[in-house]
């Protein structure tokens, strides 16, 4: 909702080369007290239309390999030297508990970092045209060249890092870029902004726009400049927007319903910790939470007893408290929503074990058992703080039951035996499978993404950039 507040602190937007404000702004608040933490301003198709107009014609004078990398681990220098106050920042936007916020900004260093490598590295290959009779007395060769101006659009969950997976890559290529963060928290995205601007990225080839996301949206999806929108969020808006642009390339990267597989010989206690922790730091709100957990039989009563003790150990409470592991949810909309599909799974038969009441801001941490298989809180993605788990009897009808949902981010299990490791690796249908490790696991150089519902794309700078260039084929006769 758009609201004219003049005590709260505006930020400028940076659009088209100029620093801008606008009348109508949109307060951002605290998910955890609701205090508001500063304003935006509101721009629309216009403000949208110029900053695609000014990164188009920024793009025309391109930059040199060394200084696209220059300029990124300048900014990555810029970051780190800024850590503790983006922590701060990303745990009053959006909640985000400071120890997991000061890993955000660590990651966006490391993507930043990555970025510039490929900005150094980036090449075309020799192709032996002479290999074909007819390619004789030639030369051929590939450039990469950039695929044009770049749509960036941003969820609210990792508001830092999710900007730099897209804008350090689209520098390392060369592409302009219109960055659209989510409404709820633009902040950390336009000090990212900022930051490069700073760095000495040429101001008219990046900017960042806040506004309502339909009118925006729409001016991204229509304008021909525009080559390729790189979206993460939920699924449900970007297959949509998917859909409307059919002649642009657009990469998704979408939401899960992140299945972890406790096998009969795993490690019970690393099992139920990484659970518990993934399950439910920043409050369940990562497109790969640990939200189903699939354990043998054999192991359950045992497993939930670990498990519910792990949970227990999580501190709840206020995101800014260096020791919080579980922070509000982002606001009232997705606290109710939650609660919505906690009380239908129980009405379909599931049984809570722990948490489901609402504290505040807070849900707390939630356990349920037995949940059937077509609640909405095991087969689509809760975005909250509940594990649902579910007994299996064989590693088949655990993976059948992995594989039972619409999305496929990444999937983890735990088990001792390799034959089970290497077997579920590879009839896991996901993006990422890991052995021993929550499948929260990322590092920001890794191809990360889905399949099926959950996207089309791998993201981390060495792919991204290759997304965002086109390869040019160049035959020389001699
Ligand atoms: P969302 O509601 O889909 O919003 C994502 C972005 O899309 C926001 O910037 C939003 O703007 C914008 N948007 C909404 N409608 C639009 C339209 N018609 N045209 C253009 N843009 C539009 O997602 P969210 O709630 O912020 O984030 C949570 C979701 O992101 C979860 O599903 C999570 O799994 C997913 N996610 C995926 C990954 C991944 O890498 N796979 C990573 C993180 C999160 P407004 O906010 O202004 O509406």
């Amino acid at each position: 909702m758009a609201e004219v507040e003049t005590s709260v602190p505006v930020k400028k937007l940076s659009v088209a080369g100029e620093a801008l404000t606008t009348e109508e702004t949109r307060v951002v608040r605290s998910p955890w007290d609701g205090v508001p933490v500063a304003a935006v301003p509101v721009v629309g198709a216009l403000e949208t239309g110029a900053a695609i107009d000014a990164a188009a014609r920024a793009m025309a004078t391109p930059l040199p390999a060394h200084e696209r990398a220059e300029i990124l681990d300048r900014a990555a220098t810029a970051t780190r030297e800024r850590r503790e106050k983006l922590a701060r920042l990303l745990a009053r936007e959006i909640g985000k508990p400071l120890k997991q916020a000061l890993m955000e900004v660590d990651r966006c260093v490391q993507t930043l970092t990555f970025s510039a490598i490929e900005a150094r590295t980036l090449a075309g290959r020799g192709i032996a045209v002479d290999a074909h009779p007819a390619g004789v007395g030639r030369r051929g060769y590939t450039i990469r060249v950039p695929i044009g101006v770049i749509a960036a659009i941003t969820p609210f969950n990792f508001p830092l890092n999710l900007a730099a997976h897209k804008v350090g890559p689209a520098i390392a290529a060369g592409c302009g870029t219109v960055l659209k963060p989510a409404g709820v928290a633009p902040l950390a995205a336009i000090e990212l902004v900022d930051l490069l601007h700073e760095a000495g990225l040429p101001r008219e080839l990046l900017s960042v726009v806040t506004g309502p996301a339909g009118e925006i949206g729409d001016v991204l999806v229509e304008d021909e400049r525009v080559r390729m929108i790189t979206f993460t969020g939920s699924a449900e808006v970007g297959w949509e927007l998917a859909a409307r642009a059919a002649k642009k390339h657009v990469s998704l990267e979408l939401g899960n319903s992140t299945p972890l597989i406790v096998c009969a010989d795993a490690d019970l206690d690393a099992a139920a910790e990484a659970a518990a922790i993934s399950g439910n730091g920043f409050a369940g709100q990562s497109c790969i939470s640990v939200q189903r957990v699939l354990v043998d039989g054999r192991l359950h009563d045992d497993f939930t007893e670990r498990l519910l003790g792990a949970i227990e150990r999580l501190k709840v409470g206020n995101p800014e408290e260096d020791d919080t592991d579980v922070g509000p949810l982002i606001d009232e909309d997705a606290r109710t929503r939650v609660e919505e599909w906690l009380d239908e799974a129980s009405e379909s038969g599931a049984e809570r074990l722990a948490g489901g009441t609402v504290d505040g801001g807070h849900l707390r941490p939630t356990v349920l058992d037995r949940v059937p298989a077509d609640a909405r809180a095991w087969k689509r993605e809760i975005f909250g703080p509940v594990l649902a788990l579910r007994p299996f009897e064989s590693l088949e009808e655990a993976i059948e039951l992995a594989n039972g949902t619409d999305y496929g981010l990444q999937a983890g299990i735990f088990t001792r035996d390799l034959a089970t490791a290497i077997t579920a690796s590879e009839r896991l249908k996901f993006g990422g499978v890991t052995v021993n490790e929550a499948p929260t696991f990322r590092v920001d150089q890794m191809p990360y993404g889905g399949t099926k519902e959950s996207g089309n794309t791998r993201e981390g700078p060495h792919f991204t950039v290759r997304d965002m260039t086109e390869e040019r084929m160049v035959v020389i006769k001699l």
